[in-house]
């Protein structure tokens, strides 16, 4: 009851921010701390639970065998989906052809856009040379590394291997009780990051004719984000995870509202994972092991965004692409994908290796910039409904109870 409550005033938080931020404009800016204090107490928290959940999902699955055979279904199933996503952006920008008639004049590469990410920075971000300043600048992937490796270790420990897992258990709870507390400030929070960032966006009428610039463009990324979130996504949850996707859902709409306000999946996964364990009743063990790895690698959403922004960036100039050149697309938007990181806006950097592999203008990024701080929340939205569902079907097909 007291849970239901709180989701429906996360919901009517994010309602009344999209109505102020549209009819008030750039006036809603002094809400906007309150959006940062939301994010910083989740930032706050991201870090420990990371470490703590992974460490006693790793611990739970038992032997290294088991350990192994998980994570390569996981990795198997998020490869799969994401490949899925880039899949449908591929075959939807083909039928819509988003660009044809666009004028790319002018356009800019925007500033930030422009460092480099290559497949081997790619692997080099694994490994962080120091955990705690991992731990200080939030890098994800180098941390799960760290757990699992922590993890994994510990249980080869025996006695006293194992009292250390406890307190890590404990930890974790610990941290699941101080997401509850911060939750309460989330209707608030929503409400304020939604607001300025509508907001700063020039209210609803700017903000609708930013988008009609680039209309084709955004509806196709909206339509398939749709069919991934609505059609896809969903039918994997009922046929391997054997759930009711709309109960699922609904377990999972404090998290998805956060991600859509936040724009970060890193920044969502505390609110994941108590949606997930707590409300959905995933098995612990899945949950603690997959969520944090789907956070930083599992973004079906990014995927099929930079597919479809680099054809309609292709589109725009005037490029043909071949088959070939689209199979390029295929590969390196799914690897853009896995190495974004779960923040902002991340998904525009790395988008320059799918530009860069089929030799296209980074200035094209200029145009799909401005509706880009509104399709990230969309696809970040996607991206932690991809990882909700992965837990359950991760949990179900290997068969993880506890
Ligand atoms: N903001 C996205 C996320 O955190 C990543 C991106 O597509 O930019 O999931």
């Amino acid at each position: 009851m007291r849970k239901n409550l709180l989701v429906v005033l996360i919901i009517i938080g994010a309602i009344a921010g999209g109505l102020c931020g549209w009819f008030w404009g750039p006036r809603m800016e002094p809400v906007a701390f309150l959006g940062e204090l939301f994010l910083n107490a989740l930032r706050m928290i991201v870090v420990p639970i990371v470490i703590f959940s992974m460490i006693v999902g790793v611990s739970s699955l038992g032997d290294i065998r088991r350990i192994g055979r998980v994570g390569g279904v996981t990795l198997a199933y998020y490869l799969a989906t994401t490949a899925l996503a880039v899949l449908l952006g591929l075959v939807l920008v083909n039928l819509i052809h988003p660009g044809a008639g666009v004028s790319l004049a002018g356009a800019k590469i925007p500033e930030g856009a422009v460092a480099k990410v290559g497949v081997t920075d790619l692997i080099l971000s694994f490994v962080h040379p120091n955990i705690f300043a991992a731990m200080a600048e939030t890098k994800i992937l180098p941390l799960i590394i760290v757990a699992l490796i922590f993890g994994g270790v510990l249980t080869t420990m025996g006695q006293r291997g194992r009292r250390i897992i406890e307190l890590c258990e404990t930890l974790n709870e610990l941290m699941i009780k101080v997401v509850h507390l911060i939750l309460w400030l989330a209707p608030v929070g929503v409400f304020a990051l939604v607001a300025t960032e509508l907001g700063a966006s020039g209210g609803g009428e700017a903000f609708l004719q930013e988008l009609a610039r680039v209309g084709r463009y955004s509806a196709t990324v909206l339509v398939g984000l749709f069919i991934h979130g609505v059609v896809f996504l969903p039918l994997l949850l009922f046929l391997l995870g054997r759930q009711s996707p709309a109960r699922y859902f609904w377990g999972m709409v404090e998290a998805l509202v956060t991600a859509f306000s936040t724009a970060s999946s890193s920044a969502t996964l505390p609110v994941t994972l108590e949606a997930v364990k707590e409300r959905n009743r995933v098995s612990r063990s899945a949950a603690d092991f997959v969520l944090p790895i789907g956070a930083t690698v599992n973004m079906d959403g990014t995927a099929l965004y930079e597919a479809v922004a680099a054809m309609f960036i292709a589109q725009s100039y005037g490029i043909e692409l071949s088959l070939t050149h689209q199979a390029i697309i295929f590969i390196t938007a799914t690897l853009a994908s896995i190495g974004a990181a779960g923040i902002p806006q991340a998904g525009l950097v790395t988008m320059i290796l799918v530009l860069e592999a089929v030799g296209l203008p980074l200035e094209g990024i200029g145009i799909i910039l401005s509706v880009d701080w509104f399709l990230d929340r969309c696809r970040t939205t996607v991206n932690v409904w991809g990882d909700g569902v992965g837990a359950a079907v991760i949990a179900r097909v290997c068969r993880l109870k506890s």
